[in-house]
C-alpha cells in the first residue's frame, strides 16, 4: 500500500533494528531497554517520549513475568499503539461552508499540501476554492496557481507585498458567492519570532471569524517529519500564536525518522490529522494510528 510504502524507510530505521535487537538478545536486561531507547531516541522519537515508552515497556515485562524477547515486540506494539491513542481525526469541514487556515513555515510542503487538499475535495464532488495568502514571496503565489491549474480549482490572488487580510477577505467573498464548499488558504510561512508571527496570523483569524462564522473552520499546522525535533519546536512556536487545531506531518517518505509521529503527539497535544507521504496528488493521507502502527510492526 501507499502508506507502507511511504514508511518503508522508518520501517528500516525502527521497526527491522528493534527485530535486530530483539532477535539477538537471549535475556531481557537493562542492556536490552537501554539498545531499545538509542533505537527509538535516534529515530525522533523524542527523549521523553522514548523514556515513557521504555518505562512503560519495563513495567510490562515485569508484571507480565515476560522472558523471551520476543514476546516484548508485541507490547512495545501495543504501548505504541495506545501512545498514539484514538484512530482517526477528521478534518473539521463538516457542515459545508469549511474554511481550512494552512500555516507552516517555508519549504515544509504547504503549497504541495493545499494542491494534495484541493485534489482530494474536488475528487469527492466538492466545490474548492483556493487563497493565495502568502503575499510576501511571489515565487508562493506562482506555485499555488500551478498547483490550482493542475487540480482544476480557481484560486484567489493578489499581487506579491500586497495585504494578507485583504487577499483572505477577498477570497471569502468569493467563497460565498461561488458556494464553495471549501475555501482552502494558505498563509505567510514566515517565523521571525513568536510576536510577529502572532500579528502577522492574529490579523488573518480576525478577519475570518468576522466574514466567515458560519463557516466549519479548520487550522492546520504543515510541519516537515524529515526535520524531527525541530519540526516539534516550530509546531511549540505556533501552537502559542495560534489556534492549531491539527497537524499535517509531511515528507514521512523521506525519513527513516518517523518516530517524530509519537513524539507530536505526546508532546503537543494536537492531532496529526494527515500525513505526506510522497510528492503526487495521491499522497496525502488521513492519518490513522492503528495503521500506522500496523505498517510499521504489522
Ligand atoms: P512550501 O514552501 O511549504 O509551500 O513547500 P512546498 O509545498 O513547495 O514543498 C517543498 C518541497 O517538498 C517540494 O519539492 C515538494 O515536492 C516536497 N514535498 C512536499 N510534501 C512532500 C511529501 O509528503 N513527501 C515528499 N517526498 N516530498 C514532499
Amino acid at each position: 500500500s501507499r502508506l507502507k510504502d511511504g514508511l518503508s524507510k522508518t520501517k528500516k530505521g525502527i521497526t527491522d533494528r528493534v527485530d535486530q535487537l530483539l532477535k539477538s538478545y537471549v535475556k531481557i536486561d537493562e542492556e536490552l531497554f537501554e539498545d531499545l531507547e538509542e533505537i527509538l531516541i535516534t529515530s525522533d522519537v523524542g527523549v521523553n517520549t522514548t523514556m515513557d515508552i521504555v518505562e512503560q515497556l519495563k513495567d510490562r515485562v515485569k508484571s507480565k513475568k515476560i522472558t523471551d524477547a520476543i514476546h516484548v515486540r508485541d507490547e512495545l506494539k501495543e504501548i505504541l499503539s495506545d501512545m498514539l491513542g484514538d484512530e482517526q481525526s477528521n478534518l473539521n469541514i463538516e457542515p459545508s461552508p469549511a474554511i481550512i487556515l494552512v500555516v507552516g513555515v517555508n519549504g515544509v510542503g504547504k503549497t504541495t499540501t493545499i494542491g494534495k487538499m484541493a485534489n482530494r475535495f474536488k475528487k469527492e464532488g466538492k466545490n474548492v476554492l483556493l487563497a493565495a495568502g502568502d503575499t510576501f514571496r511571489a515565487a508562493a503565489i506562482d506555485q499555488l496557481e500551478v498547483w490550482a491549474d493542475r487540480v482544476g480549482v480557481d484560486i484567489i490572488k493578489h499581487s506579491e507585498g500586497s495585504d494578507p487580510g485583504a487577499v483572505i477577505f477577498d477570497a471569502i467573498a468569493a467563497a460565498k458567492s461561488r458556494k464553495a464548499d471549501v475555501l482552502i488558504c494558505d498563509t505567510a510561512g514566515r517565523l521571525h519570532n513568536k510576536k510577529n508571527l502572532m500579528n502577522e496570523l492574529g490579523k488573518v483569524f480576525k478577519i475570518v471569524d468576522r466574514e466567515y462564522p458560519q463557516a466549519s473552520k479548520e487550522v492546520l499546522l504543515v510541519v516537515d517529519a524529515t526535520t524531527g525535533q525541530n519540526a516539534i519546536s516550530q509546531a511549540k512556536v505556533f501552537k502559542e500564536a495560534a489556534n492549531i487545531t491539527g497537524i499535517v506531518l509531511t515528507k514521512l517518505d523521506g525519513t527513516a525518522k518517523g518516530g517524530v509521529v509519537l513524539a507530536v503527539k505526546s508532546e503537543l497535544n494536537v492531532p496529526v490529522k494527515l500525513i505526506g507521504v510522497g510528492e503526487q496528488m495521491e499522497d496525502l493521507q488521513d492519518f490513522n494510528s492503528k495503521d500506522f502502527v500496523k505498517a510499521l510492526f504489522g
